[in-house]
Protein backbone atom coordinates (compact mmCIF):
# COMPACT_ATOMS: atom_id res chain seq x y z
CA UNK A 1 0.00 0.00 0.00
CA UNK A 2 3.04 2.06 1.00
CA UNK A 3 3.01 4.16 -2.43
CA UNK A 4 -0.43 4.30 -2.88
CA UNK A 5 -1.23 5.44 1.08
CA UNK A 6 -3.94 7.76 1.29
CA UNK A 7 -3.42 8.47 4.80
CA UNK A 8 0.39 9.13 4.20
CA UNK A 9 -0.68 11.66 1.25
CA UNK A 10 -2.69 13.03 4.12
CA UNK A 11 0.08 13.18 6.16
CA UNK A 12 2.58 14.45 3.64
CA UNK A 13 0.30 17.74 3.01
CA UNK A 14 -0.17 18.62 6.98
CA UNK A 15 3.82 18.62 7.13
CA UNK A 16 4.14 20.57 3.82
CA UNK A 17 1.76 23.09 5.17
CA UNK A 18 3.85 22.51 8.63
CA UNK A 19 6.98 23.85 6.74
CA UNK A 20 5.29 27.10 5.62
CA UNK A 21 4.20 27.95 8.85
CA UNK A 22 7.55 27.21 10.32
CA UNK A 23 6.23 24.27 12.84
CA UNK A 24 9.14 22.21 13.46
CA UNK A 25 8.11 20.29 16.37
CA UNK A 26 7.64 16.53 15.46
CA UNK A 27 5.13 15.86 18.08
CA UNK A 28 3.33 19.39 16.84
CA UNK A 29 3.08 17.78 13.48
CA UNK A 30 2.19 14.35 14.87
CA UNK A 31 -0.62 15.70 16.77
CA UNK A 32 -1.95 17.44 13.90
CA UNK A 33 -1.31 14.81 11.28
CA UNK A 34 -3.13 11.62 13.16
CA UNK A 35 -6.92 11.10 14.06
CA UNK A 36 -7.65 10.95 17.68
CA UNK A 37 -9.30 7.67 17.20
CA UNK A 38 -10.46 5.58 14.41
CA UNK A 39 -13.04 2.87 15.54
CA UNK A 40 -13.31 -0.32 13.70
CA UNK A 41 -16.56 -1.80 14.17
CA UNK A 42 -18.31 -5.45 13.41
CA UNK A 43 -22.18 -5.21 12.46
CA UNK A 44 -23.66 -8.35 12.59
CA UNK A 45 -27.09 -8.50 10.19
CA UNK A 46 -29.70 -11.00 9.38
CA UNK A 47 -29.65 -11.12 5.86
CA UNK A 48 -33.20 -11.88 3.90
CA UNK A 49 -32.37 -15.64 3.85
CA UNK A 50 -32.20 -16.04 7.29
CA UNK A 51 -28.70 -15.96 7.34
CA UNK A 52 -26.01 -13.92 9.07
CA UNK A 53 -23.56 -11.73 7.84
CA UNK A 54 -20.67 -9.48 9.18
CA UNK A 55 -19.66 -6.11 7.79
CA UNK A 56 -16.97 -3.95 9.09
CA UNK A 57 -17.76 -0.62 9.57
CA UNK A 58 -15.50 2.06 10.49
CA UNK A 59 -15.56 5.67 11.77
CA UNK A 60 -12.38 7.89 11.70
CA UNK A 61 -12.83 10.94 14.27
CA UNK A 62 -9.65 13.12 13.48
CA UNK A 63 -9.88 16.63 15.07
CA UNK A 64 -12.31 18.00 17.47
CA UNK A 65 -10.21 21.38 18.63
CA UNK A 66 -12.77 23.81 16.46
CA UNK A 67 -16.07 21.68 16.97
CA UNK A 68 -17.45 18.38 16.60
CA UNK A 69 -16.24 15.67 14.25
CA UNK A 70 -18.18 16.58 10.82
CA UNK A 71 -18.04 14.05 7.83
CA UNK A 72 -19.69 11.55 5.42
CA UNK A 73 -20.45 7.79 5.55
CA UNK A 74 -19.76 5.77 2.51
CA UNK A 75 -20.83 2.30 1.66
CA UNK A 76 -18.14 1.06 -0.62
CA UNK A 77 -15.60 -1.37 -1.15
CA UNK A 78 -12.46 0.01 -2.43
CA UNK A 79 -10.09 -2.40 -4.58
CA UNK A 80 -7.88 -2.33 -1.59
CA UNK A 81 -10.30 -4.16 0.71
CA UNK A 82 -10.65 -3.15 4.49
CA UNK A 83 -7.33 -2.14 5.80
CA UNK A 84 -7.21 0.18 2.54
CA UNK A 85 -11.00 1.28 3.38
CA UNK A 86 -9.46 2.12 7.03
CA UNK A 87 -6.63 4.20 5.92
CA UNK A 88 -9.08 5.91 3.49
CA UNK A 89 -11.45 7.05 5.61
CA UNK A 90 -8.73 7.98 8.28
CA UNK A 91 -7.30 10.34 5.06
CA UNK A 92 -10.98 11.71 4.53
CA UNK A 93 -10.80 12.64 8.13
CA UNK A 94 -8.21 14.33 7.67
CA UNK A 95 -9.40 16.41 4.58
CA UNK A 96 -12.79 17.13 6.64
CA UNK A 97 -10.58 18.49 9.35
CA UNK A 98 -9.18 20.87 6.87
CA UNK A 99 -12.41 21.86 4.82
CA UNK A 100 -14.07 22.92 8.01
CA UNK A 101 -11.20 24.84 9.04
CA UNK A 102 -10.24 27.07 5.73
CA UNK A 103 -14.43 27.99 5.49
CA UNK A 104 -14.21 29.09 9.40
CA UNK A 105 -16.79 26.52 10.27
CA UNK A 106 -16.94 25.49 13.91
CA UNK A 107 -16.38 21.28 13.20
CA UNK A 108 -13.56 19.68 13.30
CA UNK A 109 -13.08 16.42 10.55
CA UNK A 110 -14.58 13.01 10.67
CA UNK A 111 -15.87 10.03 7.98
CA UNK A 112 -16.96 6.32 8.39
CA UNK A 113 -17.25 3.65 6.16
CA UNK A 114 -19.18 0.79 5.81
CA UNK A 115 -17.06 -1.90 3.65
CA UNK A 116 -19.67 -3.29 1.14
CA UNK A 117 -21.26 -2.29 -2.32
CA UNK A 118 -25.17 -2.43 -1.72
CA UNK A 119 -25.64 -1.67 -5.85
CA UNK A 120 -23.36 -4.21 -6.97
CA UNK A 121 -24.60 -6.20 -4.19
CA UNK A 122 -28.29 -5.85 -4.63
CA UNK A 123 -29.38 -5.68 -0.92
CA UNK A 124 -32.90 -5.05 -0.55
CA UNK A 125 -34.33 -2.15 1.75
CA UNK A 126 -34.71 -3.89 4.57
CA UNK A 127 -30.93 -5.45 4.40
CA UNK A 128 -30.00 -1.97 3.80
CA UNK A 129 -31.74 -0.55 6.99
CA UNK A 130 -30.53 -3.32 9.29
CA UNK A 131 -27.17 -2.58 8.27
CA UNK A 132 -27.53 0.70 9.02
CA UNK A 133 -28.98 0.50 11.67
CA UNK A 134 -26.46 -1.81 13.21
CA UNK A 135 -23.76 0.78 12.50
CA UNK A 136 -26.06 3.38 13.79
CA UNK A 137 -25.85 1.09 17.14
CA UNK A 138 -22.29 0.49 16.54
CA UNK A 139 -21.20 3.52 16.62
CA UNK A 140 -23.72 5.22 19.10
CA UNK A 141 -21.44 5.77 21.98
CA UNK A 142 -19.26 7.99 19.72
CA UNK A 143 -21.23 10.44 17.83
CA UNK A 144 -23.91 12.78 18.86
CA UNK A 145 -24.72 16.42 18.06
CA UNK A 146 -21.58 17.86 20.35
CA UNK A 147 -19.48 15.05 19.55
CA UNK A 148 -19.72 13.69 16.11
CA UNK A 149 -22.18 14.36 13.08
CA UNK A 150 -22.15 12.08 10.53
CA UNK A 151 -23.42 12.91 6.90
CA UNK A 152 -24.08 11.40 3.49
CA UNK A 153 -21.24 10.35 0.94
CA UNK A 154 -20.53 7.68 -1.25
CA UNK A 155 -23.62 5.33 -1.87
CA UNK A 156 -25.82 6.77 1.15
CA UNK A 157 -28.47 8.82 1.06
CA UNK A 158 -31.26 10.77 3.18
CA UNK A 159 -32.60 7.49 4.09
CA UNK A 160 -29.58 6.29 5.26
CA UNK A 161 -29.77 9.58 7.51
CA UNK A 162 -32.92 9.39 9.20
CA UNK A 163 -32.32 5.62 10.24
CA UNK A 164 -29.28 6.75 12.16
CA UNK A 165 -31.08 9.37 13.27
CA UNK A 166 -34.05 7.50 14.34
CA UNK A 167 -31.97 5.00 15.86
CA UNK A 168 -29.72 7.35 17.75
CA UNK A 169 -32.92 9.01 19.26
CA UNK A 170 -34.53 6.19 20.13
CA UNK A 171 -31.13 4.27 22.46
CA UNK A 172 -31.49 7.79 23.80
CA UNK A 173 -34.82 7.94 25.69
CA UNK A 174 -36.95 8.92 22.18
CA UNK A 175 -35.31 11.93 22.64
CA UNK A 176 -35.57 14.61 19.73
CA UNK A 177 -31.61 14.61 18.59
CA UNK A 178 -32.60 15.11 14.68
CA UNK A 179 -28.83 17.25 15.41
CA UNK A 180 -26.94 13.99 15.27
CA UNK A 181 -26.79 14.22 11.61
CA UNK A 182 -26.75 15.89 8.51
CA UNK A 183 -27.90 15.64 5.20
CA UNK A 184 -31.72 14.22 6.17
CA UNK A 185 -34.39 14.90 3.82
CA UNK A 186 -36.88 18.24 4.57
CA UNK A 187 -38.88 16.94 6.88
CA UNK A 188 -37.03 15.45 8.90
CA UNK A 189 -35.06 18.43 9.80
CA UNK A 190 -32.85 18.89 6.47
CA UNK A 191 -31.79 22.24 5.34
CA UNK A 192 -33.28 24.23 2.34
CA UNK A 193 -30.55 24.41 -0.25
CA UNK A 194 -28.58 21.54 0.51
CA UNK A 195 -29.18 20.00 -2.83
CA UNK A 196 -27.85 22.80 -5.13
CA UNK A 197 -25.14 23.70 -1.91
CA UNK A 198 -21.29 22.03 -3.69
CA UNK A 199 -22.61 23.60 -7.01
CA UNK A 200 -23.45 27.28 -6.06
CA UNK A 201 -20.48 27.01 -3.53
CA UNK A 202 -17.82 26.47 -6.19
CA UNK A 203 -19.61 29.38 -8.21
CA UNK A 204 -19.52 31.76 -6.00
CA UNK A 205 -15.36 30.74 -5.68
CA UNK A 206 -15.15 31.08 -9.63
CA UNK A 207 -16.70 34.63 -9.35
CA UNK A 208 -14.02 35.72 -6.81
CA UNK A 209 -10.95 34.09 -8.77
CA UNK A 210 -12.11 35.81 -11.73
CA UNK A 211 -12.47 39.14 -9.63
CA UNK A 212 -9.01 38.65 -8.86
CA UNK A 213 -8.17 38.15 -12.16
CA UNK A 214 -10.14 40.86 -13.50
CA UNK A 215 -12.00 38.83 -15.84
CA UNK A 216 -15.93 39.55 -16.69
CA UNK A 217 -17.87 36.30 -15.85
CA UNK A 218 -19.85 37.71 -18.57
CA UNK A 219 -19.15 36.00 -21.63
CA UNK A 220 -16.32 33.59 -19.75
CA UNK A 221 -16.68 30.26 -21.38
CA UNK A 222 -17.04 26.84 -18.89
CA UNK A 223 -15.83 23.33 -19.47
CA UNK A 224 -17.96 21.12 -17.13
CA UNK A 225 -16.29 17.69 -16.33
CA UNK A 226 -19.16 15.39 -14.94
CA UNK A 227 -23.01 16.04 -15.23
CA UNK A 228 -24.26 15.07 -11.90
CA UNK A 229 -24.82 17.16 -8.75
CA UNK A 230 -21.96 19.47 -8.65
CA UNK A 231 -21.25 20.00 -12.26
CA UNK A 232 -24.99 20.66 -13.02
CA UNK A 233 -25.52 23.21 -9.96
CA UNK A 234 -22.15 24.78 -10.86
CA UNK A 235 -23.35 25.14 -14.27
CA UNK A 236 -26.58 26.92 -13.74
CA UNK A 237 -24.77 29.36 -11.57
CA UNK A 238 -22.14 30.25 -13.66
CA UNK A 239 -24.26 31.24 -16.19
CA UNK A 240 -26.79 33.30 -14.22
CA UNK A 241 -23.35 35.12 -13.90
CA UNK A 242 -23.41 35.60 -17.85
CA UNK A 243 -20.97 32.80 -18.60
CA UNK A 244 -21.57 30.26 -21.57
CA UNK A 245 -21.39 26.17 -21.24
CA UNK A 246 -18.41 24.94 -23.95
CA UNK A 247 -17.78 21.75 -23.15
CA UNK A 248 -19.57 18.95 -21.08
CA UNK A 249 -18.82 15.32 -20.28
CA UNK A 250 -20.28 12.53 -18.52
CA UNK A 251 -19.59 9.21 -17.99
CA UNK A 252 -20.91 8.05 -21.39
CA UNK A 253 -18.32 10.80 -23.15
CA UNK A 254 -17.47 14.71 -23.31
CA UNK A 255 -18.52 16.72 -25.67
CA UNK A 256 -17.59 20.53 -27.32
CA UNK A 257 -20.25 22.57 -28.23
CA UNK A 258 -18.54 25.36 -30.32
CA UNK A 259 -21.22 27.83 -30.09
CA UNK A 260 -22.32 27.50 -26.60
CA UNK A 261 -25.56 25.67 -24.82
CA UNK A 262 -27.94 26.59 -22.20
CA UNK A 263 -27.88 24.72 -18.99
CA UNK A 264 -31.36 23.86 -19.47
CA UNK A 265 -31.08 22.16 -23.12
CA UNK A 266 -28.35 20.37 -21.88
CA UNK A 267 -30.02 18.55 -18.72
CA UNK A 268 -33.34 18.15 -21.04
CA UNK A 269 -31.08 15.88 -23.20
CA UNK A 270 -29.31 14.03 -20.94
CA UNK A 271 -32.52 13.50 -19.06
CA UNK A 272 -34.10 12.54 -22.79
CA UNK A 273 -31.14 10.21 -23.74
CA UNK A 274 -29.29 9.42 -20.55
CA UNK A 275 -26.07 11.43 -21.49
CA UNK A 276 -24.93 14.94 -22.95
CA UNK A 277 -23.11 13.09 -25.71
CA UNK A 278 -25.40 14.00 -29.16
CA UNK A 279 -26.72 17.21 -27.80
CA UNK A 280 -27.36 18.99 -30.91
CA UNK A 281 -24.65 21.34 -32.41
CA UNK A 282 -22.10 19.72 -30.43
CA UNK A 283 -19.44 17.28 -31.49
CA UNK A 284 -18.03 14.23 -29.89
CA UNK A 285 -14.50 14.67 -27.89
CA UNK A 286 -11.84 12.42 -26.06
CA UNK A 287 -11.36 13.60 -21.83
CA UNK A 288 -8.19 15.23 -23.13
CA UNK A 289 -9.65 17.84 -25.33
CA UNK A 290 -12.45 18.29 -22.89
CA UNK A 291 -10.07 19.18 -19.91
CA UNK A 292 -7.74 20.91 -22.03
CA UNK A 293 -10.64 23.17 -23.66
CA UNK A 294 -9.77 26.52 -24.34
CA UNK A 295 -11.93 28.21 -22.17
CA UNK A 296 -12.27 30.49 -18.75
CA UNK A 297 -12.96 28.15 -16.20
CA UNK A 298 -13.13 24.39 -16.29
CA UNK A 299 -14.56 22.65 -13.72
CA UNK A 300 -13.89 18.95 -12.89
CA UNK A 301 -17.08 17.53 -10.95
CA UNK A 302 -16.39 14.08 -11.30
CA UNK A 303 -13.88 12.38 -10.72
CA UNK A 304 -10.46 12.26 -8.48
CA UNK A 305 -6.66 11.82 -10.54
CA UNK A 306 -7.91 13.13 -13.75
CA UNK A 307 -5.24 16.39 -13.92
CA UNK A 308 -1.37 15.14 -14.42
CA UNK A 309 1.55 16.35 -15.20
CA UNK A 310 1.10 15.83 -19.17
CA UNK A 311 -2.56 17.20 -18.72
CA UNK A 312 -1.56 20.22 -16.88
CA UNK A 313 0.94 21.20 -19.38
CA UNK A 314 -1.99 21.43 -22.24
CA UNK A 315 -4.45 23.24 -20.05
CA UNK A 316 -5.65 26.48 -21.96
CA UNK A 317 -8.29 27.81 -19.15
CA UNK A 318 -7.67 30.82 -16.72
CA UNK A 319 -9.54 29.60 -13.75
CA UNK A 320 -9.44 25.74 -12.11
CA UNK A 321 -12.89 25.10 -9.72
CA UNK A 322 -12.28 22.03 -8.32
CA UNK A 323 -15.99 20.66 -7.44
CA UNK A 324 -14.89 17.21 -7.21
CA UNK A 325 -12.35 15.81 -4.80
CA UNK A 326 -9.35 15.24 -5.47
CA UNK A 327 -9.15 15.82 -9.44
CA UNK A 328 -5.68 16.93 -9.77
CA UNK A 329 -2.58 14.83 -9.67
CA UNK A 330 0.07 16.65 -6.64
CA UNK A 331 3.06 16.52 -9.51
CA UNK A 332 0.66 19.29 -11.76
CA UNK A 333 0.13 21.72 -9.47
CA UNK A 334 3.68 23.18 -9.91
CA UNK A 335 3.13 22.93 -13.56
CA UNK A 336 -0.44 24.73 -13.56
CA UNK A 337 1.04 27.30 -10.85
CA UNK A 338 3.55 28.30 -13.20
CA UNK A 339 0.85 28.86 -16.20
CA UNK A 340 -0.36 31.47 -13.81
CA UNK A 341 -4.00 29.46 -13.59
CA UNK A 342 -5.35 29.80 -10.23
CA UNK A 343 -6.81 26.86 -9.17
CA UNK A 344 -9.73 26.57 -6.56
CA UNK A 345 -8.50 23.88 -4.71
CA UNK A 346 -11.03 21.27 -3.42
CA UNK A 347 -11.20 21.93 0.30
CA UNK A 348 -12.73 25.43 -0.85
CA UNK A 349 -14.32 24.70 -4.16
CA UNK A 350 -16.35 22.22 -2.61
CA UNK A 351 -17.23 22.97 0.92
CA UNK A 352 -20.58 24.75 0.14
CA UNK A 353 -21.77 20.98 1.25
CA UNK A 354 -20.37 20.65 4.18
CA UNK A 355 -21.11 24.62 5.33
CA UNK A 356 -25.33 24.03 4.66
CA UNK A 357 -24.21 20.92 6.67
CA UNK A 358 -23.58 22.95 9.42
CA UNK A 359 -26.03 25.63 9.13
CA UNK A 360 -28.82 22.69 8.80
CA UNK A 361 -27.27 21.16 12.48
CA UNK A 362 -27.59 24.63 13.51
CA UNK A 363 -31.46 24.90 12.71
CA UNK A 364 -31.50 21.24 14.18
CA UNK A 365 -29.94 23.04 17.55
CA UNK A 366 -32.14 25.80 17.69
CA UNK A 367 -35.23 24.19 15.99
CA UNK A 368 -36.13 27.05 14.09
CA UNK A 369 -35.61 27.24 9.90
CA UNK A 370 -34.23 29.64 7.56
CA UNK A 371 -35.78 29.91 3.73
CA UNK A 372 -33.47 28.86 1.34
CA UNK A 373 -32.47 32.56 1.21
CA UNK A 374 -31.47 32.87 4.08
CA UNK A 375 -28.72 29.70 4.42
CA UNK A 376 -27.36 30.60 0.84
CA UNK A 377 -26.76 34.10 1.77
CA UNK A 378 -25.13 32.54 5.08
CA UNK A 379 -23.31 30.21 2.71
CA UNK A 380 -22.12 32.54 0.57
CA UNK A 381 -20.47 34.95 3.54
CA UNK A 382 -19.06 31.78 4.94
CA UNK A 383 -17.35 31.04 1.46
CA UNK A 384 -16.42 34.00 -0.18
CA UNK A 385 -14.49 34.94 3.25
CA UNK A 386 -12.51 31.46 3.05
CA UNK A 387 -11.48 32.67 -0.64
CA UNK A 388 -10.39 35.64 0.13
CA UNK A 389 -8.34 34.68 3.18
CA UNK A 390 -7.24 31.62 1.14
CA UNK A 391 -5.88 34.60 -1.48
CA UNK A 392 -4.57 36.41 0.82
CA UNK A 393 -2.16 33.88 1.87
CA UNK A 394 -1.03 32.43 -1.43
CA UNK A 395 0.15 36.23 -1.89
CA UNK A 396 1.91 36.29 1.21
CA UNK A 397 3.80 32.85 0.85
CA UNK A 398 3.92 33.27 -3.02
CA UNK A 399 2.44 29.91 -3.28
CA UNK A 400 -0.20 28.31 -5.20
CA UNK A 401 -3.79 27.82 -3.79
CA UNK A 402 -3.85 24.61 -2.92
CA UNK A 403 -1.15 24.98 -0.29
CA UNK A 404 -2.48 28.50 0.86
CA UNK A 405 -5.85 26.61 1.92
CA UNK A 406 -3.91 24.23 4.02
CA UNK A 407 -1.60 26.84 5.68
CA UNK A 408 -4.66 28.75 6.55
CA UNK A 409 -6.46 25.41 7.89
CA UNK A 410 -3.17 24.32 9.74
CA UNK A 411 -3.04 27.31 10.83
CA UNK A 412 -6.77 27.52 12.32
CA UNK A 413 -6.51 24.19 13.89
CA UNK A 414 -3.37 24.43 15.42
CA UNK A 415 -4.48 28.00 16.96
CA UNK A 416 -7.33 26.46 18.53
CA UNK A 417 -5.10 23.77 20.02
CA UNK A 418 -3.00 26.00 21.47
CA UNK A 419 -6.10 27.61 23.60
CA UNK A 420 -7.07 24.26 24.54
CA UNK A 421 -3.77 22.66 25.33
CA UNK A 422 -3.06 19.36 26.70
CA UNK A 423 -5.13 17.46 28.99
CA UNK A 424 -4.41 15.18 30.60
P1 LIG B 1 -22.93 12.61 -9.10
O1 LIG B 1 -22.98 11.14 -8.94
O2 LIG B 1 -24.18 13.40 -8.96
O3 LIG B 1 -22.31 12.96 -10.53
C1 LIG B 1 -21.12 12.43 -11.01
C2 LIG B 1 -21.03 12.73 -12.49
O4 LIG B 1 -19.77 12.31 -12.99
C3 LIG B 1 -22.09 12.00 -13.33
O5 LIG B 1 -22.62 12.89 -14.27
C4 LIG B 1 -21.28 10.93 -14.06
O6 LIG B 1 -21.83 10.61 -15.32
C5 LIG B 1 -19.97 11.66 -14.22
N1 LIG B 1 -18.86 10.76 -14.52
C6 LIG B 1 -18.59 9.53 -14.02
N2 LIG B 1 -17.49 9.03 -14.61
C7 LIG B 1 -17.07 9.96 -15.49
C8 LIG B 1 -15.99 10.05 -16.40
N3 LIG B 1 -15.12 9.04 -16.54
N4 LIG B 1 -15.85 11.16 -17.14
C9 LIG B 1 -16.73 12.19 -17.03
N5 LIG B 1 -17.77 12.17 -16.19
C10 LIG B 1 -17.93 11.07 -15.44
O7 LIG B 1 -21.82 13.11 -8.08
P2 LIG B 1 -21.61 14.55 -7.47
O8 LIG B 1 -22.30 14.61 -6.17
O9 LIG B 1 -21.88 15.60 -8.50
O10 LIG B 1 -20.06 14.48 -7.14
C11 LIG B 1 -19.07 14.77 -8.12
C12 LIG B 1 -17.76 15.06 -7.44
O11 LIG B 1 -17.93 16.14 -6.54
C13 LIG B 1 -17.18 13.92 -6.60
O12 LIG B 1 -15.78 13.98 -6.65
C14 LIG B 1 -17.64 14.27 -5.20
O13 LIG B 1 -16.79 13.70 -4.21
C15 LIG B 1 -17.50 15.77 -5.25
N6 LIG B 1 -18.30 16.43 -4.21
C16 LIG B 1 -19.65 16.44 -4.27
C17 LIG B 1 -20.37 17.03 -3.25
C18 LIG B 1 -21.87 17.09 -3.29
O14 LIG B 1 -22.45 17.66 -2.35
N7 LIG B 1 -22.53 16.61 -4.31
C19 LIG B 1 -19.70 17.63 -2.15
C20 LIG B 1 -18.31 17.62 -2.12
C21 LIG B 1 -17.63 17.01 -3.16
Amino acid sequence: MAGNDPFLNATKQVNDACDILGIRDKGIRQYLATPNRVARVKIPVRMDNGKMRVFIGFRSQHNNDRGPYKGGIRYFDPEGGVEYMEREVMALSSWMTWKCAVVDVPLGGGKGAIFVNPKKEKLSAGELERLTRGFAYAISEIIGPEKDIPAPDVYTTGREMTQIMDTFSKMNNNRRLLGVITGKPIPMGGSLARNVATGLGTAHCVREAARVLKIKMRGATVALQGFGNAAIFAGEYLEKQGAKIIAVSDSRGSISIPRGAKMAKIEEWKQKKGTVVGLPGSKKITTQDLLTTKCTILIPAALENQIDKKIAAKLRCRIIGEAANGPTLPDADPVIYRKKIMVVPDILANSGGVCISYLEWVQNNMGYYWTFDDVASKMEAQIVRGFRDTHALSKKHKIDMRKAAMVLAVGRVLEAFEHRGVWP
